[in-house]
């Protein structure tokens, strides 16, 4: 409507491909986010959404595929783990505490440290809820990464060779994850990456894919939507800088 447009043009909001639900002003008018997430949030210090999560939230958290950029620093992180934190701890209320707990989001980062970063940053956000997280990174023993993620993880984050090396030698069922977030999405779609990340992508069933970068490069772009149709693009600052 007339107001998101308004909101969008000042707060250099652009959003391209299909219609997705108008910026949020705050937090806590996100209806569909459980109340201990916002609590969180707001204990994280977060007192207002930042541009990019004001419109990757609702967006994402309305089902739409994402390719968002939005500069260094932004808040990017929160803005893919909001949604993701909301769509699990939403799925395992709905679902028996005695079914199995299968990963239902994955979430690829180019190295070890950003893995950390973002696993950290859930593990605080995703407080009191049914929401668990396991780190597959290089550098810490295998067996603990499996062990945990057996126990029952919601979000598994990793690096791509890690991630495959793991997959290859357990048997990780990874028919319920229904989020692929793909953090420095520039970087995860070059060569080099690319087969690992389109190995891993080809193993889940159909996910919702959000993906994350600070600059998009028109390679990145084509590359994405051969994987998946219906991206909505989402940028924030000055077009064609
Ligand atoms: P990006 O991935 O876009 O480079 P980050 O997600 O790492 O940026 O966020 C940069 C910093 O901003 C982090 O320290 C993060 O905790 C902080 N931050 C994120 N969202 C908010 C917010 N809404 N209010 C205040 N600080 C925030
Ligand atoms: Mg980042």
């Amino acid at each position: 409507n007339d107001q998101s447009e308004v909101l969008r043009r000042k707060l250099e909001i652009h959003v391209k491909g299909d219609v997705v639900p108008g910026p949020i002003l705050s937090f806590s008018s996100c209806s569909r986010l459980p109340q201990r997430l916002i609590q969180n949030i707001e204990a994280a210090g977060y007192d207002m959404p930042t541009p990019v999560q004001m419109q990757a939230i609702p967006a994402a958290l309305s089902g739409k595929n994402l390719l968002v950029s939005a500069d260094t620093g932004s808040g990017k992180t929160a803005s893919f783990l909001v949604p993701v934190i909301s769509r699990c701890a939403n799925f395992r209320l709905q679902h028996l505490p005695n079914e199995k707990k299968k990963p239902l989001a994955m979430v690829l980062t180019p190295t070890r440290e950003l893995c950390i970063q973002v696993e950290d940053q859930a593990k605080l956000l995703g407080k009191g809820l049914p929401f668990k997280t396991a780190l597959v990174v290089g550098g810490d023993a295998m067996a603990g990464q499996i062990y945990r993620i057996q126990q029952g993880v919601e979000l598994i984050v990793g690096t791509p060779g890690r991630l495959i090396d793991l997959l290859t030698k357990h048997d990780v069922e990874l028919d319920d994850t229904m989020i692929f977030v793909l953090d420095e999405v520039d970087c995860m779609l070059q060569r080099g990456f690319r087969d690992q990340v389109m190995q891993i992508f080809r193993a889940l069933p159909q996910p919702q894919i959000l993906m994350y970068s600070a600059t998009i490069s028109p390679e990145v772009e084509k590359m994405t939507s051969s994987m998946v149709k219906d991206i909505v693009h989402v940028s924030v600052g000055k077009l064609n800088k």
